[in-house]
């Protein structure tokens, strides 16, 4: 049977403040073995809640899972326990944040830092030599020579930190990585190398990812397949050619990427589209993006559209309704 690493089904998450922000709604999406897909769209599509909400980390007085599942090698990981779910992160899914100055502890080095991971999750009590061998090797796999491992974050440059962010998500080798926004905060140059980095590593290891992006340089060089974001919904999705090389594509993938580039896009960021994202507390009815839409029609107003699949590449948008 050709079960998915992971498949999110129908999954739902609002944040519950003074009003209900409905964040993610109802979205479906599933990785392969050693595949990597992007979750791409603007700030406030729903990416970041995605991730957060696999890994069970969303804020616990606010985020609520309302609906749907998260299935990780076939098990629905929303009916682990809290204990269950801490040996599951890190161990088997692991997270890189943006920006890796809040990922690492100023005041530990990072020799301590990947060597805490490594204990965390060291269930057979390893011995401490087995374990600081690790340390070098998971230093060396990220480029950087094992003799730094006694300084501070606050002496590496900003490529190399995130090196050592990379270094700690792989130390108990997950078989998922989930990257969010893993270059922005870094030079254009020494985000090619972290890319570059992430790449091998990836075949090395033969590690899935879900890769959270703006830059479609980063899309098309590092992912098998593609889901576009709005309003916490997944409006398009598909191999990685497919978005950028079909002729079909929803009104709002055109608008984002400016026009329909090769796969040879060279870095850079998403276009704005006019108009704003809807407001998460109330979200209009009938398709999301139809304030926005030059091609709405009366039926976007008030029927949502469902995705309308063309092979494997699917698109919501009554546009291709009767395309099918
Ligand atoms: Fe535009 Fe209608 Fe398609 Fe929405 S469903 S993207 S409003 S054409």
């Amino acid at each position: 049977m050709d079960e998915k690493l992971l498949a999110v089904k129908n999954l739902s998450v609002v944040y519950k403040t003074d009003e209900v922000v409905y964040a993610v709604n109802k979205i479906n999406f599933d990785i392969g073995r050693k595949e990597t897909i992007g979750l791409v769209g603007e700030t406030g599509a729903g990416k970041t809640t995605t991730a957060l909400a696999i890994l069970q980390l969303l804020p616990e007085k606010t985020g609520c899972i309302t609906e749907g599942k998260i299935l990780y090698r076939g098990e629905d990981l929303l009916g682990k326990s809290k204990r269950e779910m801490g040996l599951i992160r890190g161990a088997h899914i692991s997270m890189i944040f943006q920006d890796p100055m809040t990922s690492l502890n100023p005041i530990m080095t990072v020799g301590d830092q990947i060597m805490e991971s490594l204990v965390i999750h060291d269930h057979e009590r390893k011995h401490r030599k087995t374990l600081e061998a690790r340390v070098d090797e998971l230093l060396k796999l990220v480029g950087i020579q094992s003799r730094r491992k006694g300084e501070y974050p606050h002496q590496f440059s900003g490529g190399m930190k995130q090196r050592v962010v990379i270094a700690i998500a792989l130390a108990c080798a997950p078989e998922l990585l989930i990257a969010d926004e893993p270059t922005t905060a870094l030079d254009v140059t020494i985000q090619a190398q972290v890319l570059d980095l992430m790449e091998d590593l990836k075949e090395k290891l033969g590690t899935s990812m879900i890769m959270i992006t703006h830059d479609l340089g980063v899309v098309a060089q590092t992912c098998d397949k593609v889901a576009i974001m709005y309003a916490g919904e997944i409006i398009e999705k598909g191999t990685v050619q497919d978005i950028f090389e079909a002729e079909k594509h929803h009104p709002y993938t055109i608008g984002l990427f400016g026009s329909i580039p090769d796969l040879q896009v060279e870095t850079r960021r998403l276009n704005p589209i006019e108009g704003l994202m809807p407001d998460p507390t109330n979200l209009p009815l009938g398709c999301k993006f139809h304030p926005r839409c030059k091609f709405c029609m009366e039926i976007c107003r008030h029927e949502h559209p469902e995705p309308r699949v063309f092979n494997e590449h699917a698109i919501a948008c009554h546009l291709f309704e009767k395309e099918v």
